[in-house]
């Protein structure tokens, strides 16, 4: 973690200033919260829409903060404390991070895309934790704030970072590619979150690439060698060390067979077909994650046996497609921290292949943030849903009430229904469902799916 003389930051930060009696204060480490601040931090002010930071820099010395940030025009600032004063306070905390990151010896992994960014983050630290001293963004603190404070918590001898970038809109990545200048740069997919920002595929496709613009001369860049405007877009640049991965044998890495259990998946992959790998992970879109993951541990010198390990210590994430094992036999998948419809149909995929179980019920929110075809995305999934391999599809929420519609068209009388009441939804579910049957929860965040899951208990 960052750690400096006040007089060191000052000349990290263009243009800020100190009072000289305080140029040998020393700073470890930074926040932006004083809730979590810590001894000896150096406190970062941030305003939003609500909030100005500026008004807990007395608290945050009062809980240990030995220095703070002070963005010039805001008035009263505190006399008595060391200040470092600059011109905007989330701007200097973004130059802090990028002068930390050109000072730092450890190589970065940058990780974009639409879907499956924090899983492909896990996966790398877990194969590269194997052999080097690794450090990852800590949960999901991938935004123009995120990334500078996970920048500023890399330790000197960490020898690899790999850092989770998010977006919603043009020049986000941008931003943070060229803050983190990753020697990889990683693209995991194009779906369509964020549609209603960026009005297309075309246009998230484009958002994502911008990752390239940060990337090291000579680095590394890895994406989904299946998507067609990914494959567009690197024609069209410069890039020259390119790795791909995907379903399909044109790519680098793409798997030879994939085996969904009701532990975990196993699957094989070309460049070694006689070794299995194992994930406790469901599902075959989690093999395109570890196909990227696989790509960095080899650019790495990571070797097969310790890739393996790698993915059996794989902790994951809750409530992405967490396996909850009840004691009534029902087992759950609460996958219910996040969906598009690419996970969505990821994960109903998922529901219909795994085998050894009694009924298979599908339990589907709202997909939210989708723009305006969000009725025809949620017509799409009820289509989708196969009454072969899926027994029962209970749907919450407004929109979902659009997959209900399409899935009762093919589904038996009372297979089939929707609710906008959750409590309404678990007294029916503990009905149906019963030892030895499999419940999935998939549903946007805003949902909180996962809430059926303590109703059930009740
Ligand atoms: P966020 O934008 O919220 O940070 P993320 O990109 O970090 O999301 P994860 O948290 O890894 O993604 O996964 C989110 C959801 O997407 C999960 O439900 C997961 O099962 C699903 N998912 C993960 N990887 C893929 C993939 N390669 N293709 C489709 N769906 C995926
Ligand atoms: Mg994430």
């Amino acid at each position: 973690m960052l750690t400096r003389s006040l007089a060191d930051v000052q000349m990290m930060i263009p243009g800020s200033m100190i009072d000289e009696r305080y140029a040998s204060v020393m700073i470890h480490g930074v926040s932006t919260d004083t809730r979590t601040i810590e001894r000896g931090n150096l406190y970062v002010p941030l305003k939003g829409a609500t909030f100005n930071g500026h008004q807990f820099v007395k608290e945050a010395f009062d809980k240990g903060a030995v220095a703070a940030l002070w963005s010039k025009h805001e008035p009263n600032a505190p006399t008595d404390v060391p200040l470092i004063f600059v011109e905007d306070s989330l701007v200097a905390l973004q130059q802090l991070a990028h002068a930390y990151r050109k000072q730092l010896r450890t190589r970065i992994i940058g990780v974009t895309g639409s879907n499956g960014k924090t899983t492909t983050k896990d996966m790398i630290a877990s194969l590269l934790g194997t052999v080097y001293r690794v450090q990852k963004t800590e949960g999901n603190l991938n935004n123009h704030i995120g990334v500078p404070l996970t920048l500023l918590r890399l330790k000197e001898e960490t020898e690899y970072a790999v850092v989770e970038m998010g977006m919603s809109g043009f020049g986000e990545i941008e931003l943070l590619s060229t803050l983190a200048e990753p020697d990889v740069a990683i693209i995991t997919n194009i779906g369509e979150s964020h549609l209603q920002e960026l009005g297309s595929r075309e246009g998230i496709a484009t958002a994502k690439f911008e990752i390239v613009k940060g990337l090291q001369r000579d680095g590394l860049f890895i994406y989904h060698g299946d998507e067609p405007l990914l494959q567009a877009r690197v024609q069209r640049s410069s890039l020259s060390h390119i790795q791909t991965f995907g379903m399909e044998p044109t790519n680098d890495y793409y798997p030879l067979d994939i085996r969904v259990q009701a532990d975990g998946t196993a699957f094989t992959v070309n460049r070694w077909s006689d070794e299995t790998f194992h994930m406790p992970l469901l599902g075959r879109h989690h093999v395109m994650n570890a196909l990227a993951a696989i790509a960095v541990a080899r650019f790495a010198s990571v070797d097969v046996a310790h890739m393996k390990e790698g993915f059996l210590r794989l902790s994951v994430t809750k409530m992405r497609t967490e396996v909850i094992k009840r004691p009534d036999g029902v087992t759950i998948i609460n996958d219910a921290y996040n969906a598009s419809p690419t996970s969505m149909r990821a994960a109903l995929e998922l529901l219909g292949q795994l085998t050894g179980y009694r009924k298979k019920i599908a339990i589907v929110g709202d997909m939210l943030e989708l723009g305006e075809q969000e009725i025809t995305f949620h017509e799409q999934i009820g289509e989708m849903i196969d009454p072969q391999k899926i027994d029962y599809v209970l749907t919450y929420g407004e929109r979902a009430k659009a997959i209900a519609e399409q899935a009762s068209k093919r589904f038996s009388k009372g297979h089939v229904r929707s609710y906008h009441d959750k409590v309404e939804l678990a007294t029916d579910l503990q009905k149906i469902a019963e030892a030895g049957d499999i419940i999935l929860l998939k549903a946007s965040r805003g949902m909180r799916l996962e809430e059926i899951i303590s109703l059930l208990n009740k």
